[in-house]
């Protein structure tokens, strides 16, 4: 019976076995070389450069300061549009890059920035376009090209829930100047915690190598830079995990197909599968409640009290955020889709063990809400 009541949170870690990892970390230990680019940082950089088919790939700390270093390596200065409908680490890099945040809404289908919303916001200020692959779900990112051509503009990607995704076979990272990925534990590929960037200019990525090691160029201060370097264990965590990477998407993409099967005849809620690409790192719902018959505050609750943890991942909007309404441009009323997203979307339980563990719960409940 207490097995019942174990908890189910909305992701867990993949980690590898101990076995696997402790070799890695002997071999460390005896080296004495633990971190500033060493032997499993700069094997980890290639395997991930090869596996994303990103040739201009930089690894980081974690993902949040690789996403503000990808910032200030590509010299952006004023104004960058960004989506409201994020983690807090999107919008924070702005402000600690020095920009303002112009905030634009999103699309009703792919929950991404709006493409046709953009042209609206641009100033004589503007220096970027910053995207999110929000839940895996790729950008226009045909349409925001064509406009950053058209105003001269960059396009940066949080690309954080995006690890393999692809636009009809081109990796992601290929669109844009630069394409963030996080490695931390809650996301699909980890390194506890890491990230990293794929740059389309090989000179950004030199600055960007150097601005995460304080500056320094062959020892010697040439920047201003700050301390965003990978160490060794976490790049040998990752190595262990590449190699389980493949079973924990098999087990995802399973368990993808089993929800798809138990959302596909109920009313008022909707699924994001078809347009998620290889993405597997979230399983967000979008609830309607009139056609449900309860709203997605109820149904989250519903599944709490069975402990089971769904999350109203982005909620609020970073426009709604107490620091943000003096620093942001645009006001949240500008952004009505966005508004309505927020309070009908739902994060539910997905990682690889969950099919096996925990699964059947959630299907009990979902079978039992109103057709
Ligand atoms: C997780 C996440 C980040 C931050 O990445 P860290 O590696 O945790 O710093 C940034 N943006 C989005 C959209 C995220 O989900």
């Amino acid at each position: 019976m207490s097995d019942e009541l174990k908890d189910i949170f909305v992701t867990q870690p993949m980690l590898p076995s101990l076995d696997h990892v402790m070799p890695m970390l002997e071999d460390i230990w005896s080296r004495k070389y633990v971190t500033n680019f060493g032997h499993y940082h700069n094997l980890l950089e290639k395997q991930l450069s090869e596996l994303l088919d990103a040739p201009h790939f930089s690894l980081f700390s974690n993902g949040t300061l690789a996403l503000l270093i990808a910032l200030k390596a590509l010299g952006l200065k004023g104004e960058v549009i960004v989506t409201p409908f994020t983690f807090p680490a999107t919008v924070t890099c702005l402000e600690w890059a020095g920009l303002t945040p112009v905030f634009c809404d999103i699309d009703k289908n792919s929950l991404c920035i709006a493409p046709d919303k953009i042209e609206g916001l641009i100033t004589e200020e503007t220096s970027a376009i910053l995207g999110v692959h929000v839940y895996g779900i790729p950008c226009d990112v045909l349409k925001i090209q064509q406009i950053a051509n058209r105003y001269e503009l960059k396009v940066v990607y949080d690309g954080a829930h995006a690890f393999m995704s692809t636009v009809n076979g081109t990796p992601i990272s290929d669109f844009g100047d630069a394409t963030m990925f996080s490695l931390h534990a809650t996301k699909l590929f980890n390194t506890i915690e890491g990230g990293g960037v794929a740059f389309k200019d090989p000179e950004v990525k030199a600055i960007a190598d150097k601005m995460k090691n304080f500056g320094l160029n062959q020892g010697l201060p040439e920047i201003t830079g700050i301390n965003a370097k990978m160490n060794e264990l976490q790049a040998a965590v990752g190595i262990a995990n590449l190699d389980i990477l493949g079973a924990e998407r098999q087990n995802r993409q399973k368990l993808k197909v089993e929800y798809d099967k138990l959302f596909k005849n109920i009313k008022g809620i909707r699924t994001f599968s078809d347009i998620m690409s290889e993405s597997l790192q979230y399983y967000p719902i979008l609830v309607n409640p009139e056609k449900l018959g309860y709203d997605r505050d109820r149904l989250d609750s519903i599944f709490r009290e069975e402990n089971i943890f769904t999350r109203k991942y982005f909620s609020p909007l970073c426009s709604e955020y107490p620091y943000m309404k003096n620093i942001a441009k645009s006001a949240s009323q500008d952004m009505p889709v966005a508004q309505k997203v927020v309070r009908d979307i739902l994060c539910m339980p997905f990682y690889g063990e969950l099919l096996e563990d925990g699964f059947e719960r959630i299907k009990a409940i979902v079978q039992k809400l109103k057709k």
